[in-house]
């Protein structure tokens, strides 16, 4: 029922997404966002939201290795359209962006984490499905993403989107949502697995592999950074609606989430964040997908 309610959303939330080869690695360089330091006293006595800006820390699991949404360079924090979301929400609980401890997620660990209460929360191009949403909860969703090809420049194989995959090495990540649409719905191609894109990127610079399949914007990223040796394919066949993974039974924090998601769009911060990090490679800067998909289950 959920889920059906939510097909409709991303369906009008969806776009594709179009790039500028501007050469910036889309990293942030924008001031924090706003931190709320009288959060606490509005929270009722008991609930989540009290609990962490009691603390004054919170734990997101986000990626470290993906350009635009969340890559951990130089600086030794990671930066992008994910990191900002996190700022966005933990600044709400009076909480400042160096009190947030960023731990890394990869694809097939999400769950576990939030499972475990390793994590506070997820952010981390973390497509919501209704596998993932009888183990975890899901605020959102912040954007919808889809599903593309990444090859060599050039275009060697003359891949022109997943039906001509057949007979292909193509490489993507245990415990994506891509991984398991190639599995289902493309069986003729050969899917390699990694745990971790950068490898699949990788192993396309080197002839290992024919093609990388998973999430437009993040292979956006990878060509970001190194348009002589990559492109896109360009043709989204799926939808990759993103959610703020929550453990599971936290109800009113995760409905918290999609107002602070909301008043954002409303004050121009969501753009911000957006135009800060992704949207230096990505044009179009979105709307939040709306309305929100809800929190009941
Ligand atoms: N959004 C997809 C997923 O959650 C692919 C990107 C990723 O693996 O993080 O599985």
């Amino acid at each position: 029922m959920r889920a059906q309610r939510f097909s409709t959303v991303a369906a009008a939330a969806f776009m594709v997404l179009g790039l500028v080869a501007c050469g910036d690695s889309g990293g942030d360089d924008t001031a924090a966002a706003p931190v709320d330091k009288k959060a606490a006293e509005a929270f009722p006595a008991g609930s989540r939201m009290k609990e962490l800006a009691d603390s004054g820390k919170i734990i997101v699991g986000t990626k470290f290795d993906q350009p635009l949404f969340g890559l951990k360079g130089l600086s030794g924090k990671p930066e992008g359209f994910d990191v900002k979301m996190a700022e966005l929400i933990a600044g709400k609980l009076g909480i400042s962006p160096d009190k947030i401890e960023f731990v890394e997620t990869v694809s097939a660990n999400r769950e576990p984490f939030l499972q475990q209460k390793k994590v506070d929360m997820v952010i981390a191009t973390y497509t919501i499905n209704d596998k993932r949403d009888e183990v975890v909860d899901f605020a959102g969703p912040y954007f919808v993403a889809g599903q593309d090809i990444l090859v060599a420049k050039g275009n060697p194989k003359k891949v022109t989107g997943p039906d001509a995959l057949t007979g292909l090495n193509v490489c993507s990540v245990s415990g994506s949502t891509p991984a398991s649409t190639i599995q289902t719905k493309y069986p003729q191609a050969k899917l390699v697995l990694f745990d971790n894109y950068t490898k699949c990127r990788d192993a396309l610079g080197n002839g290992q592999v024919d093609a990388v399949t998973t999430d437009n914007v993040i292979l956006s990223g990878y060509v970001d950074q190194a348009p002589d040796k990559y492109e896109l394919v360009g043709k989204p066949f799926t939808q990759e609606p993103y959610g703020i993974g929550l453990p599971e039974g936290q109800e009113p924090f995760c409905d918290f989430i999609n107002k602070v998601l909301a008043d954002a769009d409303k004050d121009g911060s969501y753009a911000k964040a957006f135009e800060s990090t992704a949207g230096k490679v990505i044009k179009n800067t979105p709307k939040l997908p709306s309305p929100a998909r809800g929190c009941a289950k």
